[in-house]
């Protein structure tokens, strides 16, 4: 293809399910480059032989990219085209490749996008939540204490919050969520998006934790989690429940006030302990 120019690396998304997601141009690409840059050659080789390419793969993983980057900085720099592609989706989006777009852009090599799929903005496109603004927070930490402490430092951001989650995770990172964002800000769980079993779900945060803990079925598959930002319902919640909290807390203990002051108002208990307990 007379557009590939040598020397440029290539930034090439593949798809996150259905095989038709591959764009012309994608494919087009990864036949006329010299090499491609695949995060595991043995995922992708089907779906490159599927779409009759053969032009030689080498791996790039988050295992190996530190090392990979010079030496294929260096065959850029001598005129070679190359492309880079990870599993599913876009390469760098939670994904690696961010390393070696660095290293060849320092270098001064172009750097080329060939967008398509990824599962965060094609959840946010039919999710039903504020897409003018939002945030993609990639995986939360896996374990449960940095994953609280990252959701409350997200839960008074007014944007839309993306989230990739592993499916045995997301039962308990959906509690948290209800436990620190409150039950009724409002969520959506997209999962296996352009697959067999597509399944997207809104709900205020209790009742999708309540469904997916007692269901199976919605812990398998790929997903992404939005969550709503919050908003001045939440804010004029919030100043209810402090109002409550502080009434109470000159009778009770802090914990057994912050406890009902939000089973009254509806305000998250541990915003209202954090705050007024200090
Ligand atoms: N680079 C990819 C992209 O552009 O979306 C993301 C790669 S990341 C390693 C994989 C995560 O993306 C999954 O754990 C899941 O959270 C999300 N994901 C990928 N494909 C998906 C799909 N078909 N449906 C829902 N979520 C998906």
């Amino acid at each position: 293809m007379s557009s590939v120019r040598a020397g440029s690396l290539w930034v090439v998304a593949t798809p996150i399910g259905h095989r038709d997601d591959f764009s012309a141009r994608a494919v087009q690409t990864l036949r006329a480059v010299a090499l491609i840059a695949a995060e595991d050659t043995r995922h992708s080789r089907p779906l490159l032989q599927h779409y009759g390419v053969d032009t030689p793969l080498i791996a790039l993983h988050e295992h190996n990219e530190r090392d990979a980057v010079d030496a294929l900085v260096r065959r850029l720099l001598d005129g070679e085209s190359v492309a880079l592609i990870s599993d599913a989706g876009t390469p760098l989006i939670s994904d690696p490749g961010f390393r070696l777009v660095r290293a060849a852009r320092a270098a001064g090599v172009r750097c080329v996008p060939v967008p398509g799929a990824c599962a965060a903005i094609a959840a946010l496109s039919v999710a039903g939540l504020p897409s003018d603004r939002f945030v993609f927070e990639g995986f939360l930490p896996p374990k449960a204490a940095a994953r609280r402490t990252r959701l409350q430092e997200l839960a008074g951001d007014p944007r839309t919050l993306i989230f990739y989650e592993s499916s045995h995770r997301v039962a308990e990172s959906l509690a948290d969520m209800r436990d620190v964002f409150g039950g009724d800000r409002e969520a959506v769980l997209a999962r296996e998006l352009t697959k067999l079993f597509e399944t997207v779900i809104g709900e205020p945060l209790d009742e999708l934790a309540a469904r997916v803990a007692a269901d199976p079925d919605q812990q398998r598959g790929e997903c992404v989690l939005l969550v709503a930002g919050r908003g001045e319902e939440v804010d004029a919640r919030l100043a209810e429940g402090q109002r409550v909290f502080a009434l109470l807390r000159e009778e009770l203990p802090p914990a057994r006030a912050a406890k009902l002051a939000a089973a009254i108002t509806g305000a998250p208990r541990k915003a209202l302990y954090e705050a007024g307990s200090g």
